[in-house]
């Protein structure tokens, strides 16, 4: 059953339903939806909505497309800025980027143009109506490798497999996709789309290399006595932060990339699964973005009686997207905002050491906040009432608080800069310290968003072409 969207937003499953099955929660646009919505909007000379995009995908000439029922033609306009429509659709904060700058909302105070939406729609006509994969163009001679099949990998890799690189890609996993198969949950983002675009690039002549560790099966310096003559590093920020409190090593504890990757890219969820994953029973979350969304929506899933979202500042500051918020709370996810973890609490039976129940998670001991200044980051500082401390009863914590670039290809590349968070110091092209060797993404800018990868990819791409056959021909 779906409920009846409101304004120009999309229907969904609902809230009762989805709750309890991994099925993608937003349904899409139908073609009448998405023309009305396309028809509003107004053309505008000065184009503020590309501007507000990371990549500039022309976005009044793909909704003018629409609107004309040239759905292929949409397609070709957003393709020509962005290698990952069907995902962008889904999962970019439209609501801080083009939609942020839509004339409607800036100046009429209405609803902005749903853009996103419409990209979706047209990524999803095309995904259903065009079977053409694309061919491959002829050779240039040169041949470039780029470290992880993230977003920022993937752009990298299409953008100069299509000007004719000879590309190799070497992933860590089994799987294709970064975090668009390790981390956003299938509800989100359907596994079969983030396959699709990487098909499209193998079809390009990507040659895309799972199960390599660059850094332990193979290092930076390898692939250049490889043949190599450049290096793109999108390995990402996978490296989870804890918050180094008393019984995180508890039974029961895990890192929001843990928990997620053994229900997403595992399939944990399943009757009979590759790998456990602890389901039922009450669940803390502790973070707000949308990894805790995520995690927390897992949960549920998976079948918890019920889960809590710990988070230190208030709605306001959550950084998580609105719709993800508002899924969650839909969905029957518990906020205690303006709280923070103090002690993570197990179970200790004194009587007997080896029951199974000792080293458990029983429970979660958090401090009220209230909020103070603005800090380093422009939000308002969240400071402990003393004396509010409280505890809730869990049987699972997973830790969202953030990640960062894992530092195994800074230790084994001699000369590759890093700064004091770990990520990959780069030139606004993408260079790094070391020659030919480029970054982008996560990897550099600490966790980001799927379209600033993908920005990151296609810059580098573009300065590994000028490197290898412009200037330094
Ligand atoms: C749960 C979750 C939800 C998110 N939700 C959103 C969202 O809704 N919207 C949004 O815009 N962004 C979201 N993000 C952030 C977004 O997914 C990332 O910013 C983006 O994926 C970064 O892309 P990347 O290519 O830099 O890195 P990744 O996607 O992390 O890809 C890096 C790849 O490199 C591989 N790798 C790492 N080290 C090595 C090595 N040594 N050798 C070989 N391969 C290696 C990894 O296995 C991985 O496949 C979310 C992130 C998470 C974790
Ligand atoms: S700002 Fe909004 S109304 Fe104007 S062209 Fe862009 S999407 Fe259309």
């Amino acid at each position: 059953m779906a409920i009846a969207p409101k304004k120009n937003e999309m229907p969904t499953q609902a809230p009762e339903v989805r709750a309890h099955n991994f099925r993608e929660v937003a349904l899409g646009y139908s073609l009448e939806v998405a023309q009305a919505e396309a028809a509003r909007c107004l053309n505008c000379r000065n184009r503020p909505c590309v501007a507000g995009c990371p990549v500039n995908i022309e976005i009044p000439d793909f909704i003018r497309q629409i609107r004309q029922g040239d759905f292929e033609g949409a397609y070709q306009t957003i393709s020509r800025s962005s290698s990952l429509p069907a995902v962008c659709g889904r999962v970019c904060p439209q609501e801080t980027q083009c939609e942020a700058q839509c004339t409607l909302r800036v100046k009429a105070k209405l609803d902005p143009v749903g853009i996103g939406r419409l990209e979706r729609f047209v990524a999803d006509w095309h995904n259903e109506h065009a079977s053409d994969q694309p061919v491959p163009p002829a050779q240039n001679g040169h041949k470039v490798a780029v470290v992880g099949a993230g977003p920022s990998g993937l752009t990298c890799a299409g953008d100069l497999a299509k000007k004719g690189y000879r590309v190799s890609v070497f992933e860590a996993l089994h799987t294709a996709g970064g975090v668009l198969v390790y981390g956003i949950p299938e509800f989100r983002l359907p596994k079969a789309i983030v396959a699709r675009e990487v098909d499209t690039l193998r079809a390009l002549g990507v040659d895309i290399q799972t199960n390599v560790i660059i850094g332990k099966t193979l290092t930076v310096d390898e692939l250049f006595q490889m043949g190599y003559e450049a290096v793109f590093i999108g390995s990402g920020a996978g490296l989870p932060n804890f918050m180094g409190i008393p019984g995180e090593a508890l039974k029961g504890v895990y890192s929001a990339n843990e928990y997620l990757t053994r229900s997403n890219l595992m399939k944990a969820f399943r009757d009979d699964p590759a790998t456990p994953i602890m389901k039922g029973g009450r669940v803390a979350v502790v973070g707000g973005g949308n990894v805790a969304m995520d995690a927390a929506r897992t949960a549920l899933r998976l079948g918890a009686e019920k889960v809590y979202i710990i988070y230190r500042r208030s709605m306001e500051e959550l950084p998580a997207r609105k719709e993800e918020v508002e899924h969650a709370q839909e969905e029957g996810i518990d906020f205690r905002l303006l709280c923070n973890p103090v002690a993570i609490l197990g179970y200790q039976n004194p009587d007997n050491p080896r029951d199974p129940k000792n080293g458990c998670v029983t429970g979660i001991r958090s401090i009220r906040m209230e909020l103070g200044e603005p800090d380093a980051s422009g939000r308002r500082r969240p400071v402990p009432i003393a004396g509010s401390e409280f505890e809730l009863p869990v049987d699972t914590v997973v830790m969202a608080i953030g990640t960062s670039p894992n530092p195994l290809i800074k230790n084994t590349t001699e000369g590759l800069e890093v700064n004091r968070r770990g990520g990959i110091v780069v030139t606004e092209e993408g260079l790094t310290s070391r020659e030919r060797v480029y970054a982008g993404g996560d990897a550099v800018t600490g966790a980001a968003t799927v379209i600033s990868a993908m920005g990151a990819g296609k810059t580098a791409a573009k300065a590994i072409d000028e490197a290898l056959t412009g200037t330094d021909k």
